[in-house]
């Protein structure tokens, strides 16, 4: 089996986890506050914030907001259905907005008629590492007094007009409070683990300290000082910490950063070639206002689901550990009866998308074989080979 993913994890990140763990430092420590600074610096932002996942670092920066029970958050329902759970986790209400029908992102145009007394937040993520247009969304949130979340947990390494997503500069959009995850499904990896980054050192003090139960001393304070250091817990908090162990594996990662992404970028360009000129078959290319590391790569297949289907399951019997593309939250019994209006882009990148195995140390071969079983796949489910001659 051509898996989807194998992460980029090789000899030095199981030396450097060997090394954390021998320092007898196994939870949060130094080398989560290294790891978030050097996570900081690679996505140009002033402040990172290392955390347990991508899903809680998106409740608590909407947490530390003090978004709760009667707010509404907008978020896009074609993304992994944490983004929608992240909104409930802390008590608010979840709106759905549709994406484009060419990036499946959010934007400005999607957005903008969600927008109500209640709103309080827009969630946007760059969906599989595509770049949201953040520009437009920026002003709209502006506009409106909103915050404005990028869920980037795909998107480490992708650029917007020019600087990576994360990046924050004067009079560059986006960037302000942003998401992350190191599931191994991601780009980097450390296990389970996420982040925020984000602009507002004030802001990230806080998320500190909510990380730890709100807990007023931390472990390197109170490990600091020779006497008794009492600390006390003015609010609820979590325990949303990384260890130092994933810690330790993140901070290799984050040196393959550049050559993880240039890998699957010339992956993609190789699909984007063997596979042109199919018919009824998307292919995914970067928007005109950035790049995408392909964290998936995404194609769309028309004729619905029912075909979708059928080229998965061939696909999934010939060896190729494709998967469908991108879920849609609304169309689960989990969300499926929450109030919405129609998501018909939506519905159909949920139907029509399939991810394809893409990765690292993928060989020529294995290339080959998914670009083959792609068109043999696609050939045997052609709406007329199946009409009856
Ligand atoms: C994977 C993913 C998440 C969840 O990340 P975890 O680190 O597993 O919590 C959230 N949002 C998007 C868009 C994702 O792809």
């Amino acid at each position: 089996m051509i898996p989807i993913i194998k992460p980029a994890v090789f000899d030095e990140e199981a030396q450097a986890a060997a090394e954390a763990v021998r320092s007898g430092w196994l939870a949060q420590g130094p080398r989560v506050a290294a790891f978030e600074a050097e996570l900081a610096g690679a996505v140009e932002a002033p402040e990172g914030v290392a955390l347990s996942s991508c899903t809680t670092a998106l409740h608590l920066a909407l947490a530390a907001h003090g978004i709760g029970p009667g707010d509404e958050v907008i978020v896009p329902s074609l993304s992994f259905i944490a983004t929608t759970n992240a909104v409930a986790h802390c008590g608010a209400t979840p709106v759905f907005a549709d994406v484009e029908d060419a990036v499946p992102n959010l934007s400005a145009a999607t957005v903008a008629p969600h927008i109500g007394a209640r709103t309080r937040a827009v969630i946007v993520a760059h969906q599989v590492g595509f770049p949201a247009d953040l520009g437009p969304l920026q002003a709209l949130c502006d506009a409106h007094g909103l915050l404005l979340l990028e869920d980037a947990a795909c998107a480490i390494g992708s650029t917007y007009q020019g600087r990576r997503i994360g990046a924050v500069a004067a009079g560059h959009p986006g960037g302000a409070l942003v998401a992350w995850s190191f599931h191994p499904r991601k780009v980097l990896t450390t296990g389970e683990g996420g982040a925020l980054t984000l602009a507002d050192a004030a802001l990230a003090a806080r998320l500190r300290t909510l990380r730890q139960h709100a807990m007023s001393v931390n472990d390197q304070q109170r490990h600091a000082v020779a006497g008794l250091l009492l600390p006390s817990y003015p609010e609820v908090g979590w325990n949303y910490r990384m260890t130092d162990v994933q810690a330790a594996i993140g901070r290799v990662q984050l040196g393959r950063l550049d050559a993880i992404v240039a890998r699957r970028r010339e992956l993609a360009a190789r699909y984007g070639v063997a596979l042109a000129g199919l018919e009824g078959v998307t292919l995914p290319v970067d928007p005109p206002w950035g790049t995408t590391n392909h964290q998936s790569y995404v194609i769309r297949v028309a004729g619905g689901a029912t075909r979708r289907d059928a080229v998965l399951d061939a696909l999934l019997r010939g060896g190729i550990g494709a998967r469908p593309g991108i879920m849609a939250a609304h169309l689960e019994p989990a969300w499926s009866a929450l109030p919405r209006c129609p998501l018909p882009a939506t519905e159909a990148w949920a139907a029509e998308s399939i991810a394809l195995p893409l990765f690292h140390t993928m060989q020529d071969a294995e290339h080959a074989l998914v670009v083959a079983s792609v068109a043999a796949a696609l050939a045997a489910t052609t709406p007329d080979r199946r009409r009856p001659s």
